[in-house]
C-alpha cells in the first residue's frame, strides 16, 4: 500500500455529477487507493493492486479540481462522497480536504470500519454521514468473505452510535453474499443492527465475481 508522504495520496478516481447513488444532492466521489479488507468480490479489485492508481493528490490539487462543481453542491446540499478502496485509511488527507472546503458542503464516507479508531476520531468532526458495509456480523464468515477479523468493525460500530443523533446520519449495508452467507445469516445481521438502534439498512445482494480477487 502506498504510504501518504506531503499529504499526497494515492486515488483510483474522481467522479462527477452523480445524484441519488451516495450521499445527498449532487456529488462527486473520490475513490482512495489501497483496502485494509480483500474482499473475495471486490468490484475494485484494482485498489489492492499496488500500481492500481491512477495518480497522487494533495488535498490542495483535489479541492481545486473538484471546486469547479461548488455551485451544484451549493443548490442541492451535495458535496464529496469519500469512497475506494478504504477511504478512512486516508483521515489525514481527509481532515485537511474538509477543513480548506466550503463549509456548505456535505460530506459523505463510504466505509467498511475496519480500520484503527484513530482514524475515525480524526474524521468524525468533519463527516456528516456514513455508508457502513458491515458484511456479515458472523466472524467466521467475515473471516473467510474479507481475509481479516471483524470484532475491530463492531467496536467502531458501537464507538460511532454512542454520538448523539448518528443513527440518522448512518446507512449500514447488509449483503447477501452469494456462497458466503444465507438469508438466515442476513437476518441475524439485521436483528443484531436493530439492537443497536440501527434505523436505516440497505441489504442487497453482491455479484459473484467469476475472476475473485486473492
Ligand atoms: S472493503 Fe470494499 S474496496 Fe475493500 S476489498 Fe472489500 S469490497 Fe474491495
Amino acid at each position: 500500500m502506498i504510504e501518504e508522504r506531503d499529504n499526497r495520496v494515492p486515488i483510483i478516481g474522481v467522479a462527477r455529477h452523480r445524484l441519488a447513488v451516495d450521499g445527498q444532492g449532487v456529488t462527486t466521489l473520490v475513490a482512495f487507493h489501497g483496502c485494509t479488507l480483500h474482499c473475495r468480490y471486490c468490484l475494485n479489485a484494482q485498489c489492492l493492486s499496488p500500481k492500481g492508481f491512477s495518480r497522487t493528490v494533495t488535498p490542495t490539487e483535489l479541492l481545486d479540481e473538484v471546486m469547479i462543481d461548488n455551485l451544484y453542491f451549493l443548490a442541492t446540499g451535495g458535496g464529496i462522497t469519500f469512497g475506494g478502496g478504504e477511504p478512512a485509511i486516508r483521515s489525514g488527507f481527509i481532515e485537511t480536504f474538509c477543513r480548506m472546503a466550503p463549509p456548505e458542503w456535505h460530506f459523505t464516507i463510504e466505509t467498511a470500519l475496519n480500520v484503527d479508531r484513530q482514524h475515525l476520531e480524526r474524521i468524525f468532526p468533519h463527516i456528516h454521514e456514513y455508508i457502513i458495509d458491515i458484511k456479515d456480523i458472523n466472524p467466521d464468515i467475515y473471516r473467510r468473505y474479507t481475509g481479516q477479523e471483524n470484532q475491530r468493525v463492531l467496536d467502531n460500530l458501537r464507538w460511532l452510535l454512542s454520538h448523539e443523533g448518528m443513527t440518522e446520519r448512518v446507512v449500514v449495508r447488509v449483503p447477501h453474499i452469494p456462497d458466503f452467507n444465507t438469508d438466515d445469516d442476513v437476518c441475524r445481521t439485521r436483528d443484531y443492527l436493530a439492537t443497536l438502534g440501527i434505523i436505516h439498512i440497505d441489504e442487497f445482494t453482491y455479484q459473484r465475481r467469476t475472476h475473485q480477487s486473492d
